[in-house]
């Protein structure tokens, strides 16, 4: 539960951990191993690397030595035991929560977790799995969803697009109570901004494709916790096939490394924008963990060390000026994804919540006038200088 730094420091990690210093022809980076399955010499070394007593890699559904060492600095990241690439951020979801339940069993998530994720809870009812969804902050509705046959709590925090942040230093208690394991997508934060697992947290899931990858060019989710659970997790996926590819893990390696650079740069950006829009006229609302304002201020920095690199926000006005306002943006793209180095913007109730009602939609609190803005690497004036010439404009 503390907020100190481990001895090594986290970008000397993400640059040295989880590789070999003596690579393959001595190359400095990792090389990608782009194989399909690997050689044995004959049937007895094959016998000794099923016997544990041969290190070897088998077949690629099974593992592969680039994957390997993305899986490697990764858990090194997060202060995990273990952990595994998935080709998305929704395969790790879906596979872990496969792989961990079981008919009769009951899932309780918070509401406000992504949208795929609450569809998917929702899904596994077909195999036989229960699940309730609670309103975030809601201890009462938690408290209440429990039942006999709960086996997970499954939440994200910060959430997307509100930045609702999860008190983790109450959850996890209340979990072990009811023995019951604590899943948190922890996209949104990345290991720069706290590491779940040292509040005691059992699994932390991540869409890769966001910050870790941080260069939109990659699709990817991981998984990463104590190695049993992450074993009996690998065991399933073995079976259900959901592997990366090593090119992914390729490029997510040379991510990892700037991971910390670009984060510590996204949340100061971030934290100056949120501060902008929330004295501006033409912004009713501002959504950003790092604002007084925000409702979970204090648990947020109490426990986070950076409040994240997007920023959410109500204009002052309608569905058109919000469209108006949008599109008089000069440097982010509109686009459905957050984490990378490009600024993106987003505007929920077109991009992603465009199927459903408007009044579900406005119940849950993806008004017309939402605007979800990912803060890139771009230089802070130059961005907000173009946030100050759209808002001008409308
Ligand atoms: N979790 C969160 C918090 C997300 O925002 C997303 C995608 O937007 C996902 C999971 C799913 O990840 P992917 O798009 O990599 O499948």
């Amino acid at each position: 539960m503390s907020k100190e730094q481990p001895v090594r420091g986290e970008s000397t990690r993400a640059v040295h951990d989880g590789e070999e210093r003596n690579k393959f022809a001595r190359s400095l980076t990792n090389p990608i191993a782009q194989t399909a399955t690997f050689v044995f010499e004959n049937l007895d070394e094959f016998a000794d690397y099923k016997a544990g007593k041969l290190k070897h890699f088998e077949y690629g559904r099974y593992g592969n030595p680039t994957v390997r060492t993305a899986e490697r600095k990764l858990a090194a990241l997060e202060g995990g035991e273990e952990a595994l690439l998935f080709p998305s951020g929704m395969s790790a979801v879906t596979t872990v929560l496969l792989a961990m339940l079981r008919q009769g069993q009951h899932v309780v998530f918070m509401e406000d977790c992504y949208r795929r994720t609450v569809q998917f809870c929702n899904l596994i009812q077909k195999f036989g799995v229960e699940s309730t969804a609670v309103p975030p902050g809601d201890w009462e509705a938690l408290e209440a969803a429990v039942r006999p046959s709960t086996r997970i709590l499954f939440a994200e925090s910060p959430t997307n697009p509100h930045l609702h942040v999860v008190d983790l230093i109450r959850l996890v208690p209340f979990a072990r109570e009811r023995r019951l394991k604590v899943l948190i997508d922890s996209t949104f934060a990345t290991p720069v901004n706290q590491r779940p697992l040292e509040f005691g947290v059992d699994l932390v899931i991540h869409s890769a494709t966001k910050y870790l990858g941080g260069h939109n060019d990659l699709m990817a989710g991981s998984v990463c916790g104590g190695a049993s659970i992450v074993a009996a997790i690998k065991d399933f996926r073995n079976v259900i096939g959901s592997v990366v590819d090593p090119q992914s893990a390729y490029l997510l390696i040379r991510g990892l490394k700037t991971l910390a650079l670009r984060v510590e740069r996204q949340n100061q950006t971030a934290l100056h924008m949120a501060r902008f829009l929330e004295q501006h006229p033409k912004i009713e609302r501002v959504y950003y963990p790092g604002l007084p304002s925000h409702p979970d201020h204090k648990v947020a920095a109490q426990q986070l060390r950076g409040f994240g690199g997007v920023v959410s926000f109500d204009v002052a006005g309608d569905l058109e000026r919000t469209r108006q306002f949008v599109h008089a943006l000069r440097l982010p793209y509109l686009a459905p994804s957050l984490g990378g180095v490009e600024s993106l913007v987003s505007h929920p109730a077109t991009i992603s919540y465009y199927d459903m009602a408007v009044e579900d939609r406005r119940a849950i609190g993806i008004k017309d006038q939402l605007v979800r803005y990912s803060v890139g690497i771009e230089d802070e004036g130059e961005l907000l200088a173009d946030l100050a010439q759209a808002l001008a404009g409308v």
